[in-house]
Order: structure tokens, then sequence, then C-alpha cells
């Protein structure tokens, strides 16, 4: 039978609004780089897509090359939309990006115009959408100039492609050279996707000193932030004896490996999973209100997990009822927050 979305799904999340924008997101938005692709049952991953969107979930994350194969993520949820998701249209804001590697030669990555715009129509038909809601230059190029890839952007604007633009993984300096540029063209860069977890926090203090998302801020951008919970390590699934032995899932070896789980970062895990418990919290709801905190003005607009069931999501999604922290939590948790 046709699939209706839960009446209750405007209350389930809170929202917030993407720096100084007109977009608003869930705190909690879905990605679809791994469990999405062509090795996982296209019912699970519908399960999973209508869970959200029934709980307050209506921004979806992907790119060209999300799968496995590259291009299978936009296909499976574009099948996924076509059946489902087409009557709320204009209720959901759905992303996509270019800028990593999608296919051989040297207009198959990077910045430029040719692979940006090539890259945006052939996702629209993937997924079978006039536009997209945020599209992404998904890095910075070292070898494009800035002003071409933001040209670009403007341009995929202003051709009614998507209603906002963003960028992926530019440091801070990179960030406020770029939002120059694109108020110059009239067209602000909406929103900033970086990684930001409990392991990783160079967005408070990248390398050259500067906090990227106080720069986001004073740029009138919002945020976004991937891997808060660290691909599956600031989870359960790891707590136990044997760590490796639950390497296990679509990203195991590929950009989850056994060399990233150190007994450093195990012992930083079990350490943050007491704190979890004395919060009344799973590690995982820990790690997603902690990158949802209150920051001021630097404070994250939404937390883009991934999840490869539904009783993962369900678990995760409890996390945005609690993101109030003592001082004195936030002290225990930077002895074993560290990157
Ligand atoms: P997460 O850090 O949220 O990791 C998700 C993984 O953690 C799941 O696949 C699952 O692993 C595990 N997990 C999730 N919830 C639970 C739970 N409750 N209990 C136990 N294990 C759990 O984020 P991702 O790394 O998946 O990234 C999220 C999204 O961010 C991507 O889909 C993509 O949209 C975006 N992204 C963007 C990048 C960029 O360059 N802009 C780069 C990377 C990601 P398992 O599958 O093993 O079960």
């Amino acid at each position: 039978e046709p699939y209706r979305a839960a009446d209750t799904r405007h209350e389930a999340l809170p929202t917030k609004r993407s720096g100084a924008t007109g977009l608003v997101l869930p705190r909690i938005s879905l990605g679809l780089w791994w469990n999405f692709g062509d090795d996982r049952p296209l019912q699970i991953q519908r399960d999973i897509i209508r869970y959200a969107f029934d709980h307050g979930v209506f921004h979806f994350d992907l790119a060209n090359n999300y799968g496995p194969p590259f291009g299978s993520a936009e296909k499976n949820f574009g099948r996924i939309f076509a059946e489902d998701l087409k009557p709320y249209r204009d209720e959901l804001v759905i992303s996509t990006k270019a800028g990593w590697d999608f296919f051989p030669g040297p207009h198959g990555i990077g910045g430029s115009a040719k692979y940006l715009l090539g890259s945006l129509n052939n996702s629209l038909r993937s997924m079978g959408l006039d536009y997209v809601d945020i599209f992404y230059s998904h890095r910075p190029d070292p070898d494009t100039p800035l002003e071409e890839t933001c040209r670009t952007l403007d341009q995929i604007v202003r051709s009614g492609k998507a209603r906002y633009v963003g960028i992926s993984s530019y440091s801070a300096d990179q960030t406020l050279r770029a939002q120059e540029i694109m108020r110059d063209l009239g067209t602000p860069l909406a929103i900033h996707q970086p990684s930001y977890s409990m392991l990783n926090r160079w967005v408070e203090d990248d390398e050259s000193g500067s906090s990227l998302l106080a720069a986001c801020a004073e740029a009138g951008m919002g945020t976004i932030v991937f891997s808060p919970l660290a691909q599956g390590m600031l989870t359960a699934k790891y707590l136990g004896d044997n760590p490796a032995a639950n390497l296990t899932g679509s990203r195991a070896g590929t950009s989850l490996t056994e060399s990233m789980l150190t007994t450093e970062n195990l012992d930083r895990v079990r350490g943050l999973n007491d704190i979890a418990a004395t919060r009344g919290q799973s590690l995982a709801q820990l790690a997603i209100a902690w990158v949802l905190r209150d920051q001021g003005d630097a404070t994250v607009t939404s937390a883009l997990i991934g999840a490869s069931s539904v009783d993962q999501l369900r678990d995760n999604l409890v996390a945005a009822t609690n993101t109030d922290f003592t001082s004195d939590e936030l002290d225990a948790i930077d002895r074993f927050a560290v990157d």
C-alpha cells in the first residue's frame, strides 16, 4: 500500500536555521554515504528513510559518488523518492555534492565548472529531481581557481538547479575567502559541511589556529557536521573485548579500518561511554548531543549521521531530546574528547 507520512513528523525533532539564511534544518539529518548502495537490500533502505521522515528528519544528504558502486546511492534514493516521498518534495531538503573522484580523468574530480555542472546534471537525472535544495563543492581544489568554483555555484543557483549552495571541508580561511567571492556574486554560501566528533575537533581550531565554526558564524553560514559518531566508533559497537571482530558493514576495511581502532581511541571511547551512562544516554546519543551543544553563535546547525538499520536510527534520534550539558560534564568529556 502507498506510503503516507506520519502526521506527527513536524513536531518530532527540533530544527535550527542555517546561519543567516532562509534554510532551516532538522537538528539531526541522515546521510547516504554508506548503507544505500547496491550492496544493501532496497527494503532496508526504504525502511530507514521512511522511519527518518516520519520522525522529523526531512533532510537527506547525498553525493555523486555514494554507493557502492559510485552513483548507486543517488539511484536508490531516486527509486524510494519516486515511490514514497514525491508527494512531500516541497518539505524535503535534499543535497548532493561533487568534488571527490567520480570517474577517471581530469574532469571526474575537483572543482572545475565542467565537473561540477556535469555532475549535478547527472545527479538530478539519477534521483529524478528537477532541483536539489543544497549543492556542495565537496572539497577545496588547489588546482582550480576558487573564483571558478564560486562562479559555478552561483550559476547553479541562478539556473534553478539548486536552491542553496555550500562547501565541504574548506579551512576557515578558505571559507571566508569563498564567502567574500560569493557575496560579490550575489549568492552567499548557506552552509558548510565539515567533519566533527568527540574524536575529531579540528573545526574548533584548525591548522592555522582559526575556528571554522566561528568563521562560519561570522560569514552568516550554518554548519552541518558529518561523522559525529566517528563512523560508528562512538557507539556501543566497538566497546566489547574484541572490537576488531565487530568491524562489519559496508564501510569496514574501506573508510573505517582496524588501524583506527587503536587502544588509545578505544580507551577514550570507554571513558565517554561511562559519562554517557551518567547522563542516561547511549554513547551514540551522547556523541550526537555533544556536537549539537550550545556554542553560542558557533552552535552547529545539524548533526549528519549515518545508520545501517532502523534500530540505530531510533537510538540516535533520541539524542535531540537532551543536548544540554553542565560545565562539569563538558570538562569530564574534554578529558577523553581529544583528537
Ligand atoms: P556516523 O559517524 O554517524 O557513522 C554512521 C555509522 O555508525 C553507521 O553506518 C553505523 O555503522 C554506526 N552507527 C550509527 N548509529 C549507531 C548506533 N545507534 N549504534 C551502533 N552503531 C551505530 O556518520 P557517517 O560516517 O556515516 O557519515 C554521515 C554522513 O555524513 C554521510 O552519510 C554523508 O552524508 C556525510 N559525509 C560527508 C562527507 C564529506 O566529505 N562531506 C564525508 C563523510 C560523510 P555500521 O554501518 O557499521 O552499522
